[in-house]
């Protein structure tokens, strides 16, 4: 008999149908035998729909406030999904992240997991019971709620799959596993049968919303089997993995991965002299703001141009924290462009492959697209282009190494 965390994401429970399917899922499962712990997102577009009616009154809700709200959205699905395995017969308790105690620091609103106490939910195991987790919360060790970051879910998932020591953590989704990139994007791309969990976080960190990047943090910390599946289609979904193949058929590129969050900010005539960098991003990060991307050119008349990229959200904050910087250096002027989105390649094979990133810049250049900015790392090359651009990049690149789905006959 296994153990098995089930998270279903937020369009898996959108409707009072969606649940009463999920619940007939569980059923079954349970009926095989396992113990079953299931986390479950809000209603598709409920985060969405708290979020807002916050900013109705203040354009930035205070923290704690704001995750008292948003974390009703999951207290709702976990009963509903509860009810519905109690009326087919399968005995089912939910809970809240304070109920089983999620222990998290007390970051609001981006929250991170420090403990969980597993006792209650092994003891309903133990009875037989289904346990019904709310995913994206927790609660501090004032007694303050808290909420995980936006997709928080998949990790509560598998940091339950951790702490139980869940013989496996099953994320399903409206997907059938992970696929070469956003199959909405990319209709040509194809699902992975297996991805290396280095490969995942890359993927994750870079844009694809699949996961939730701690989710696999968490995974690879502690090694919980995790795998991403559709929730209502049958099909073997995808295995994140610690092992890396070494086959001869070794993709060099595992996805592309891609957003649209970043802001880019550049400072122009700054003195080229020691100590600059820091006198620019000094304040930058005293002002909390987190800095991706950055590039600073070869220096003509001993002055230098010094570009970053920072969250869109963080763009406003960056640009006045620069603009003083600018007066203070004597710079000549502080540019900056919201338009702007990156676009990843991700792949272990990276490793034993040569001229991967000059292949990137030729399927870029082939369609005239101009890269701004590049960054590169062991397992992937990043690219800031121009945001109108991003779509037709992502499919050229997906096409330029070879990531397109066959097509079939008569399509
Ligand atoms: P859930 O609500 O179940 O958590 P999400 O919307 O958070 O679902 O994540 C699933 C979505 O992630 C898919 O619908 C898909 O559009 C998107 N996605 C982005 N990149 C990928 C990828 N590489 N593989 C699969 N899905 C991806
Ligand atoms: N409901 C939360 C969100 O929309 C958490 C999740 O779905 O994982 O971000
Ligand atoms: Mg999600």
């Amino acid at each position: 008999m296994a153990l098995i965390v089930q998270k279903f994401g937020g369009t898996s429970v959108g409707t009072v149908e969606r649940i009463e399917q999920v619940a007939e899922k569980v059923k079954k499962f349970r009926e095989g035998g396992d113990d079953i712990v299931v986390v479950v997102s809000a209603m598709s577009g409920e985060t969405n729909r708290l979020i807002d009616l916050a900013k109705q009154i203040s354009e930035q809700p205070v923290p704690r406030e704001l995750d008292v709200m948003v974390s009703t959205g999951e207290q709702v699905t976990i009963a509903l999904l509860a009810m519905a395995l109690i009326k087919r017969g399968v005995p089912a308790v939910s809970y809240t992240g304070n109920q089983v105690r999620i222990l998290t620091d007390s970051a609001h609103n981006k929250a991170r997991i420090l403990q969980i106490d597993d006792q209650k939910i092994r003891a309903d195991l133990k009875a037989g019971r289904v346990v019904v987790v709310a995913g994206f919360q927790g609660v501090d060790e004032h007694g303050n709620i808290t909420t995980l970051g936006r997709g928080g879910s998949d990790t509560t998932g598998v940091a339950l799959a951790a702490a139980l020591k869940a013989d496996e953590c099953q994320i399903y989704t409206d997907v059938d596993g992970v696929y070469t990139t956003d199959p909405r994007v990319v209709p040509q791309a194809q699902r992975l049968d297996k991805i290396t969990f280095e490969e995942m976080l890359e993927m994750a960190s870079l844009g694809s919303k699949v996961l939730q990047i701690r989710s696999v943090e968490f995974a690879g910390k502690y090694n919980v089997p995790l795998r991403v599946l559709h929730s209502f289609q049958e099909g073997p979904g995808t295995l994140i993995t610690l092992d890396e193949e070494e086959s001869m058929e070794q993709p060099i590129i595992s996805g592309i991965a891609f957003n649209r969050d970043e802001a880019k900010l550049t400072i122009r005539g700054v003195p080229d002299i020691p100590g600059v960098a820091f006198k620019i991003l000094g304040p930058i990060s005293a002002a909390n703001i987190e800095v991706d991307m950055i590039v600073q050119n070869v220096a003509h008349d001993n002055t230098t141009d010094f570009t970053f990229t920072v969250h869109r959200n963080d763009y406003q904050n960056a640009q006045r924290v620069l603009e003083q910087t600018a007066s203070e250096l004597g710079a000549r002027e502080v540019i900056g462009d919201t338009k702007i989105a990156k676009v990843s390649i991700v792949g272990v094979g990276m490793r034993s492959h040569a001229g991967v990133a000059s292949r990137m810049f030729e399927a870029l250049a082939k369609e005239t697209i101009n890269i701004q900015m590049i960054s590169t790392s062991e397992i992937k090359v990043s690219v800031v282009i121009e945001e109108k651009y991003l779509e037709l990049a992502v499919r050229a690149l997906h096409t330029a190494f070879e990531l397109d789905a066959p097509t079939r006959q008569g399509e």
